[in-house]
C-alpha cells in the first residue's frame, strides 16, 4: 500500500490523481491533503478519501464526520508535508509556483517519495533540490508529460549514449498567430489551450512558452543533461510527449493519447505500466509534423536558457517575473506580450549578481520581485 500525500489536491493534476487512488483503493491511499480555496470541493473530497492531516489555504468553519487535523494557509502547507507517519510514503506535489518549492524540500526531509508535477521547484532551485534528494536518499519522479516520456525513453539506456533530449511543444492557443496578432490578446483568447485541458497559470505559459523553458531547465536536472544537448521542437499534434536522441542516431520517443492520468499514474507507480484506464491511441491516419520553435516569435523560451546561463539567483529572477507577469496578465493589468518585457528588464538587471545562490535567498529575491512587480502595475 502506498500513503499519498498530494498538495494543490483540488487542482488538475490533483484531482487526476485522486481518480487514480478512486480506482485502485488496493494500491493507494490518501494520508494528506492541501486544499486551496474551494471549500465546497474540498468538504467532499476529504469525506471521500478521509485523509489523516488536512490543510485549507484559508481559515473555516468546516466541520466533518470524522476528526481529521486541519491546519491553514502556508504554515499548514508545511504542516502536511512534513507529516511522517508510515511506510512508503509518496508525496504529490501539484501545486503551482514557487510555492510549491518549500513544500518539495519539506517532504524530501521526511523522507516521501516526491512525484513532481510543480515545475517551478526545479526551476528555482535545482541544485538545491538535487542535493536534498541525495542527502536524503528519496526519489524525485516528473509527472510532466514531457518528462515522463524522456524518463521512459532513457529507462534502461546509458547516460552517456544520449546525444540529445528532444522536447515536444504543442505550440500553445496562439501557435499559429503572428506575433502582431497577440499584440491585443485577451485572457479568454490565452486560456484556449488546444491540446490539454490545464489550470490557468500552466495555460499561459503555454501560450508564452515559457512552460516550455521551465520544462529544459527542469530535464537538465532531472537528467543531468547539459543544455547545449536539450532541444524543443514544434508538435502540434501533442501525441509525441518527448523523445532521445542517442550517438548512434537512433531517436527514441514516447506516443500517447493527450490524458495525463498517464503520466501521474507511471509516476506513482515507476516503472510499471499498470495503468488501465488509458485509451488506445489510434494510429490509422495518424499525421504527425514537426517545426521549428523559433526565439524570435517566443522570446521566453530564449529566456529560459539565458537565465540558464546566468545561471545561480538568475533562475529564481526568471520565475518570480513571470509569475508576477503572468498574474498581472490574468488580472487584466497587463497585455500579453508585456509579459515578456518584464521578464526581460529583470533578467537583464545585473544587481543580482551579487546575491549569492541558496534556499534562503531564492525565497527572498522570489517574493521582492513578484511583491515589487505586482505593485508597479496595479
Ligand atoms: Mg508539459
Amino acid at each position: 500500500m502506498k500513503n499519498l500525500y498530494i498538495v494543490g489536491a483540488l487542482g488538475s493534476i490533483g484531482m487526476q490523481t485522486l481518480d487514480i487512488v478512486r480506482n485502485n483503493p488496493n494500491e493507494f491511499r490518501v494520508i494528506g491533503l492541501s486544499l486551496g480555496r474551494n471549500l465546497e470541493l474540498g468538504k467532499k473530497i476529504v469525506e471521500e478519501f478521509k485523509p489523516e492531516i488536512i490543510s485549507f489555504r484559508e481559515k473555516n468553519d468546516i466541520s466533518f464526520s470524522y476528526n481529521p487535523k486541519i491546519y491553514y494557509g502556508d504554515e499548514g502547507l508545511l504542516e502536511v508535508s512534513k507529516y511522517h507517519k508510515y511506510e512508503n510514503e509518496v508525496f504529490v506535489n501539484a501545486l503551482v509556483g514557487i510555492s510549491g518549492l518549500m513544500p518539495t524540500v519539506y517532504a524530501i526531509k521526511a523522507k516521501k517519495e516526491i512525484c513532481l508535477s510543480n515545475k517551478e521547484t526545479l526551476v528555482v532551485a535545482g541544485d538545491i533540490i538535487k542535493s536534498l534528494v541525495k542527502e536524503y536518499d528519496v526519489k524525485l519522479t516528473p509527472i510532466d508529460s514531457e518528462h515522463s516520456a524522456i524518463l521512459q525513453c532513457i529507462n534502461g539506456e546509458d547516460k552517456k549514449e544520449i546525444k540529445r533530449l528532444i522536447i515536444t511543444a504543442s505550440g500553445g492557443s496562439f501557435r499559429d498567430k503572428s506575433r502582431d496578432e497577440i499584440k491585443n490578446a485577451t485572457k479568454e483568447d490565452a486560456l484556449k489551450h488546444p491540446n490539454w485541458k490545464m489550470g490557468s497559470k500552466i495555460t499561459i505559459d503555454s501560450a508564452t512558452m515559457m512552460n516550455k523553458g521551465f520544462e529544459v531547465i527542469e530535464a537538465h536536472y532531472l537528467f543531468d543533461i547539459p543544455y547545449s544537448k536539450i532541444d524543443t521542437i514544434l508538435h502540434r499534434e501533442s501525441i509525441v510527449h518527448s523523445m532521445v536522441e542517442f550517438n548512434d542516431g537512433t531517436i527514441k520517443a514516447e506516443l500517447g493519447v493527450s490524458d495525463m492520468h498517464t503520466p501521474i499514474s507511471y509516476a506513482l507507480r515507476f516503472p510499471s505500466h499498470e495503468y488501465q484506464e488509458s485509451k488506445s491511441l489510434d494510429l490509422i491516419g495518424l499525421n504527425l509534423h514537426f517545426e521549428k520553435l523559433s526565439y524570435e516569435r517566443f522570446p521566453c523560451l530564449h529566456f529560459a536558457y539565458l537565465a540558464a546561463k546566468l545561471g545561480g539567483i538568475y533562475y529564481a529572477v526568471l520565475n518570480a517575473s513571470n509569475e508576477a507577469a503572468v498574474y498581472l496578465f490574468l488580472n487584466d493589468k497587463i497585455k500579453f506580450l508585456q509579459i515578456e518585457d518584464i521578464i526581460y528588464k529583470e533578467l537583464t538587471n545585473p544587481a543580482y549578481e551579487s546575491i549569492e545562490y541558496n534556499l534562503e535567498n531564492v525565497i527572498k529575491v522570489s517574493y521582492e520581485i513578484m511583491d515589487r512587480i505586482k505593485k508597479e502595475y496595479e
